[in-house]
């Protein structure tokens, strides 16, 4: 028995906005994903591998605001944030502002399993990835008409970083942000989590979200996996992701439970709008969100596929 859960990000998803072409390809993007981690948990591979099999394939498809299809920064570039936790051993690897790694998730990785450290910053993280001949790219690969649009419109819009929310009309409330992420249960009873996100569109000053920190937006021990997509500040202050553990193991909660309180109950009254993927180590998976949408899919432990984005 194993069991799989990915995200494409978290948002008021405009119904509107979502042509049937665009949400096709959403759809067959989340499938493609979910199929590259279910093939490994089939054959019997740790839950580690099919979390970072499923990232990557989110991280090379330009829909998702992770990898190639990151959002712009104020200056122009992108900087990207991952994570990826081992439940079993609760090692952890994580990289923040890299800007040249085709996959960061496998950077991630390399720095859980090649140095003595959690998380690296750029330019070091770069430094490392090349080190290790995992591929670069230059800014170029990370281009996207529609995340360049983005970026006007944020600027545009004065909306310079997260202190002027609020200060001009939403256009479009997904603009500004979006991240992956992957759970899964392995066969052998093991858990681990992956996220990976260009963070929030316009972001200045080297902002880093929620998604690298271990606790905050990713994380994973023997009895839950979790990856949250939101308002990275939010996740931060209520170290959401660990909250659900510790509401599953110190107050005796279900994983549906834990989930509910962090998602409606915590984050949603500061204004923490998003949500989460999670499994248990009974294979039990939680997908809950307070934002208009939330990309996703998810294969159960009885084998049921599904996509779903409201
Ligand atoms: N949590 C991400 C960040 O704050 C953004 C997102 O998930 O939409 O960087």
């Amino acid at each position: 028995m194993y069991a799989l859960a990915i995200h494409g990000g978290a948002g008021t998803i405009a119904r509107a906005e979502l042509t049937p072409a665009l949400e096709a390809d959403y759809r067959a993007g989340l499938q493609a994903a979910l199929a590259a981690g279910r093939r490994l948990l089939a054959e019997g591979a740790p839950a580690l591998a099919a979390v970072e099999a499923a990232v990557i394939c989110l991280e090379d498809n330009p829909l998702f605001n992770a990898g190639r299809g990151a959002v712009f920064t104020h200056d122009g570039h992108h900087e990207l944030d991952a994570a990826l936790m081992d439940g079993a051993s609760g090692r952890v690897g994580a990289v923040a502002g890299a800007r040249e790694i085709q996959n960061p998730i496998r950077a991630a990785r390399l720095v859980m399993e090649h140095t003595e450290h959690v998380l690296l910053g750029y330019p070091g993280a770069d430094e490392l990835a090349r080190l290790h001949g995992l591929p670069t790219q230059p800014a170029d690969y990370f281009f996207t008409q529609r995340r360049f649009d983005q970026l006007q419109q944020a600027i545009a819009a004065g909306r310079m970083q997260l202190d002027h929310a609020g200060s001009a009309p939403v256009v479009d409330a997904n603009w500004k942000k979006g991240t992956v992420g992957a759970v899964a249960r392995d066969q052998h009873g093991n858990l681990a989590a992956a996220t990976s996100t260009g963070g929030m569109t316009n972001k200045r000053f080297s902002r880093i979200g929620d998604t690298p920190l271990p606790g905050a937006g990713t994380w994973a021990d023997a009895e839950v996996a979790i990856s949250c997509t939101g308002n990275g500040e939010d996740f931060m202050r209520a170290v959401a992701a660990y909250d659900v553990s510790c509401l599953m193991r110190y107050k005796g909660l279900s994983l549906a439970e834990a989930c509910r309180v962090v998602v409606h109950d915590k984050l949603a009254p500061v204004g923490g709008e998003g949500g989460l993927i999670a499994v248990s180590a009974a294979g039990e998976l939680a997908l809950p969100f307070n934002s208009g949408g939330m990309y996703r899919a998810w294969c159960d432990a009885a084998g049921e596929e599904r996509v779903a984005i409201y």
